[in-house]
């Protein structure tokens, strides 16, 4: 499973690098976007585009991109929330992060057509999970000073709002993490996609090759394809999909997962 992570406008200003900001990369990941689905659709795979509920809404380009969206979901790839506008979840309150599940699953639910199962969190806050023994000072807040600041709160919130898997990011305070490539576990009524690596380089794809996993779980930043030093970057990208494809890994989203294991 690849799961990109399309920050849109609003998520690169509300990144952790805001004073950075840099207007030709608004459009610079649109175009990217496009290059990646029109390699994807040589390949004849499907991936998930984890997308912030602003860019989905009515509005100017390239600040929102809604028709976008929409193309994405008729070429079969699934949608899922990055959230409405990137939020640092651990510092939110309740009541906030609610409306921001409850807005971008209905945006993005209107401009793709079809229902929204999946959330990805932005900057992968929380990283702490106290119930797996996963505690992370990054988070900036403490749970449960800050009710956000604990994945299975997050989680929690997910199912009420209507939500079938989550991507999550963290590591055990003992122990290592486990598999590169993550794992797939359900948590409750929630299918829980663990994500420890960002990129398509030689060491996932050896990884995913040697593996006797079932599942492997890759994202990446659609921005990142064209800088030469990232892992993301598109000649690796091709690469894998030619790697991959050709040893008979298939590709799937998590959506339909969730749906065949129900
Ligand atoms: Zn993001």
């Amino acid at each position: 499973m690849v799961i990109w992570d399309f920050d849109g406008a609003i998520g690169q200003l509300n990144s952790s690098l805001p004073y950075n900001f840099n207007f030709r990369n608004l459009q610079r990941e649109i175009d990217n976007v496009r290059a990646a689905l029109d390699v994807m659709q040589k390949f004849s795979i499907c991936s998930t585009f984890a997308v912030t509920g602003f860019t989905a809404e009515t509005g100017l380009h390239p600040y929102t991109c809604p028709d976008l969206i929409h193309e994405i979901a008729l070429l079969g790839h699934e949608v899922a929330s990055h959230s409405w506008r990137h939020e640092w979840l651990p510092l939110f309150t309740r009541q906030q992060a609610k409306r921001s599940l409850a807005r971008s699953r209905s945006t993005l639910k209107n401009v793709t057509g079809g229902e929204i199962y999946g959330f990805v969190p932005p900057h992968n806050r929380p990283m702490t999970w106290w119930r797996k023994g996963a505690f992370s000072l990054g988070d900036r807040g403490v749970y449960p000073f800050f009710p956000l600041a604990d994945m299975g709160a997050v989680i929690g919130l997910c199912l009420e709002a209507g939500y079938r898997w989550i991507r999550i990011s963290y590591k055990p305070m003992w122990g290592h993490i486990a598999d590169l490539t993550g794992r797939v576990l359900r948590h409750g009524d929630m299918l829980v996609l663990e994500n420890h690596y960002v990129g398509f380089d030689k060491r996932v794809q050896n990884h995913i090759l040697n593996s006797p996993k079932k599942y492997h779980i890759v994202s990446a930043h659609p921005l990142m394809l064209d800088f030469p030093d990232k892992t993301e970057h598109m000649s690796n990208f091709c690469e894998f999909l030619q790697v991959l494809t050709s040893a008979g890994v298939h590709f799937t989203t998590p959506g339909s997962l969730q749906s065949e294991e129900r």
